[in-house]
């Protein structure tokens, strides 16, 4: 078996708007990602995977609200703090069972226009489950890896991957152990660019 393992970046298309934003600049540049559990991932394994894309996060200079969402279409859900994302401060992620398009390597896809701006992603729950059995890696710590590169990709933009941390292409055996210590993480030019993206936005409001 190939043991190779990879998070993926697919194109898609989405129209991006800008969310109220507070003028108050705070000490760090915060992001707040709904999170739809379609695939059903248990409370306390999903809470871990969030603190653990917090921390990944927080070194970078980001802060992450998580804000939890229970239906499939945010449109239809009444709970105001479900409201559909707009801009790189607002972004969602979904967790799905499985894309049956896309080979069990394959962790993830975020959804990026041409000019490389997008607000979703999606997570492959069956193939970070497979990873974890295969490697004998904390579930919850996958997980909350393989959902902080993806909001990667989305903070980004195109050509996110790099060849060091969180946002390389391909997990391999160093990646997994990197996981287990903790070690993978954003590099500070990613870090830098993230926060200048989000700082940016403000300054337009
Ligand atoms: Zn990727």
């Amino acid at each position: 078996m190939n043991l190779a393992t990879r998070t993926c970046l697919a194109l898609g298309f989405l129209t991006i708007a800008f969310p109220g934003l507070a003028s108050e600049r705070p000490s760090k540049p915060q992001v707040t990602i709904n999170v739809y559990n379609d695939a059903g991932v248990s409370e306390q394994v999903l809470a871990q995977a969030e603190q653990e894309a917090t921390r990944i996060f927080r070194q970078a200079g980001v802060d992450n609200v998580w804000v939890e969402c229970h239906v499939s279409k945010p449109a239809l859900n009444p709970d105001s703090e479900c409201q559909p994302p707009g801009g790189a401060a607002h972004l969602a992620l979904r967790i799905v069972h499985w894309s049956s398009n896309l080979r069990d390597t394959i962790f993830g896809t975020a959804f990026l226009s041409a000019g490389g701006e997008g607000t979703q992603s999606d997570v492959f729950y069956d193939s970070v489950e497979k990873l974890h059995k295969d490697w004998h890696a904390s579930l919850s710590r996958v997980l909350g890896h393989v959902m902080a590169h993806e909001i990667g990709h989305l903070l980004l933009g195109t050509n996110a991957h790099s060849p060091m941390g969180i946002m390389r292409p391909n997990w391999q055996s160093q990646e997994l152990r990197s996981i287990g210590l903790g070690t993978l993480l954003f590099t500070s030019e990613q870090a830098r660019s993230m926060q200048a993206k989000l700082f940016s936005l403000r300054a337009r409001k």
